[in-house]
């Protein structure tokens, strides 16, 4: 019993993945994208409102390429799971002893005895033949097969929240406000968001949190200065 809890909580860790690694990217991509978009546009000195246009396009724009980027990809990914198992499926029909001991020799490689891999083995495909395979020889779980709709709907979710806020945050200024108070309050704002962000994810995920926000908040940092630099430049040679 010990042994089934521990599994058992290992599997609803793996279930998240899918759509964690979907919100996760899409928070991180909407916080340091518009963020940085909004710095750009502020570091050129435009308006309260140029920016704010910006900022709205931007989590309009970033939720819908999120949806459909993620909904290719993972489209992708699932007709390559789906192809697989048509394919194991006629294996299965039209060579059932080739399978049998296709299935026999995972296990002996896994460090079964030869005997109890062929019972293991003919006992499993007496039961459910098509499932075994699947997961043994292909390595595809229920609980982790590809989800297009689910994983596009989180990922334009996940984004329009990452990006929504830092866009609100800015709005709370004034039209006379600085544009070097506008950029260092939105990066702050952006960089705590992505450490709060990492930790959460590498939390949920079971991974080291420090890592995980270490490596977000370096690569937004050097985003969103890039983009002040570009919008700063930009800014002088236009005006
Ligand atoms: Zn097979």
């Amino acid at each position: 019993m010990a042994g089934r809890t521990v599994s058992h909580r290992e599997t609803h860790r793996h279930e998240r993945v899918g759509w964690l690694r979907a919100g996760v990217l899409g928070a991180n991509d909407g916080i340091v994208s518009t963020t940085s978009l909004m710095i750009g546009v502020a570091a050129s000195n435009a308006s309260r409102g140029a920016i704010l246009v910006a900022g709205i396009a931007g989590v309009v724009a970033g939720a819908a390429s999120m949806a459909l980027g993620e909904y290719v990809s993972v489209s992708s990914q699932r007709d390559t799971e789906r192809a697989d198992i048509a394919r194991e499926t006629l294996e299965l029909e039209a060579s059932p002893e080739h399978e049998l001991e296709e299935l026999t020799e995972i296990y002996v490689a896994r460090g079964v005895s030869r005997a109890s891999a062929e019972d293991v083995a003919t006992q499993l495909m007496a039961a459910d033949a098509i499932g075994a395979h699947l997961r043994d020889e292909l390595g595809i779980f229920e609980h982790t097969r590809a989800r297009p709709t689910q994983a596009s709907v989180v990922s334009a979710l996940a984004f329009a929240v990452g990006s929504g806020i830092p866009v609100a945050v800015m709005a709370l200024f004034g039209d006379n406000a600085s544009a070097s108070a506008r950029i260092i309050t939105s990066a702050i704002v952006a960089l705590v968001m992505l450490v709060a962000l990492g930790a959460l994810g590498a939390k949920l995920g079971g991974a080291k949190p420090t890592r995980a926000a270490t490596r977000v908040v370096v690569g937004g940092a050097i985003a969103m200065a890039a983009s002040a630099l570009v919008g700063s430049l930009l800014g002088t040679a236009v005006a």
